[in-house]
């Protein structure tokens, strides 16, 4: 039913990922190229956004499978500003704001499940714009400042070029000299320290603290750290939490999801198993002998899952869904098989009449057969526009 898979790919996400699939991917690349980071990468950043505006509206992304990127401009349904849409995203930002009060900063911060199952505290250094201390951010000396020569204190510089008989171009651009201010320091009133520009780089250590539960994507804000400007509030420093893939657990919500694998006499005849939890506490889970445990079935324990935000002695579940293991061909001798099987389930009869077909079973390679069959699925919308796609062998 997919046509084009343009927009996943350039999330990095397959055509069937949720929606919050589908948000992390774009709040990922979109921190990383957002111009601000990569000034290079503004097509790149454009792209993304395009990407994401489309898949993160479900009639969009309906369309947009069903018709491609054709579908999506016919339909006039793209069309917002790539920072338009990283700041619905992200929140804040908005004009009235940006005049009064300097820009935000987001930065994205790996932090890894344990951190987040036991809260702690990061130290992170980032380089910021600070009023310059020797001229309090005046730029030299008290009083000194002369209006500028070069351009007469108009801040601009006029050019006027013959571009051909009786014709005459007039081009405007910002004075060098003063930077469009009209006005400068001289040289020996100038600011040594800060060369003029009324701001120096300095290193700011912020300390984020990573509260026990919070989540992937959850931001800390520091209200007033953001760049320092004359005569401007300064922005803040976001900081956005990006989990780490855990080997072990999945979280869902408060929830921890994990698999697993047990052998057939675990899962026929009982066990006991250790868990290492993820502040490294062990837990005993046991299936009782007489208990019989499928494949794929899945148990939670109550309270041993992630810790809620807030209400930290409160914990979500954790479930665990068991893969069993079945042993290899030719494991047990054929004269031991009558004996197993006296003690399984006894089997069903089959009816087998003169008109049945004998036919081979053979061998089949899973993995190739599941793509061919995901790729068909995605070819043959017209008959069959949702699944219900059969498999064909050839
Ligand atoms: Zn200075
Ligand atoms: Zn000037």
């Amino acid at each position: 039913m997919v046509h084009e898979t343009g927009y996943y790919d350039l999330l990095g996400v397959n055509p069937t990922a949720s929606p919050d699939e589908i948000k992390k991917a774009y709040r990922k690349l979109a921190l990383k190229y957002h111009p601000d980071k990569n000034p290079n990468e503004g097509e790149k950043f454009k792209h993304i956004s395009q990407a994401y505006e489309v898949l993160s509206d479900p009639q969009k992304r309906d369309l947009y499978d069903q018709g491609g990127e054709q579908a999506i401009k016919e339909g006039g349904m793209s069309g917002g500003s790539p920072t338009d849409i990283f700041n619905m995203f992200f929140g804040g930002g908005g004009r009235m704001q940006r005049e009064r009060k300097g820009k935000n900063v987001l930065h994205q911060l790996s932090v890894t499940l344990e951190e987040m199952y036991m809260g702690t505290t990061r130290k992170l250094g980032l380089q910021k714009n600070t009023i310059c201390e020797k001229c309090e951010g005046y730029g030299g000396k008290k009083g000194a400042l002369e209006k500028c020569s070069t351009c007469k204190g108009k801040g601009v510089h006029i050019k006027i070029q013959q571009i051909g008989p009786g014709m005459i171009q007039q081009t405007q651009s910002m004075c060098p000299e003063c930077q469009g201010q009209g006005e400068k320091f001289n040289s020996k009133d100038r600011c040594k320290n800060c060369n003029g520009h009324k701001v120096e780089r300095k290193k700011k250590v912020l300390e984020v603290h990573i509260d026990k539960g919070m989540r992937d994507g959850q931001k800390v804000t520091f209200h007033g750290e953001g760049d320092q400007e004359p005569g401007l509030e300064p922005g803040d420093v976001i900081i956005v939490l990006d989990q780490k893939e855990h080997p072990v657990f999945q979280r869902q919500e408060d929830n921890l999801v994990m698999k697993m694998k047990i052998k057939l006499s675990e899962a026929l005849c009982g066990f006991k198993k250790t868990i290492q939890t993820l502040d490294n506490r062990e837990l005993l889970i046991n299936s009782s002998p007489g208990e019989v445990i499928k494949p794929n079935q899945v148990k939670c324990v109550q309270n041993e899952g992630m810790p809620l935000y807030k209400d930290p002695c409160e914990k979500g579940q954790l479930f665990i869904k068991f893969e069993v293991e079945f042993p290899e061909k030719d494991w047990l001798p054929e004269h031991l098989m009558y004996q197993l099987e006296r003690l399984l389930p006894p089997r069903d009869d089959v009816m087998i009449t003169d008109d049945v077909e004998e036919v081979d079973l053979c061998e089949v390679d899973v993995q190739s057969q599941e793509k061919k069959c995901s790729r068909e699925a995605y070819e043959e919308d017209e008959e069959n526009p949702r699944g219900g796609v059969q498999c064909q062998t050839q």
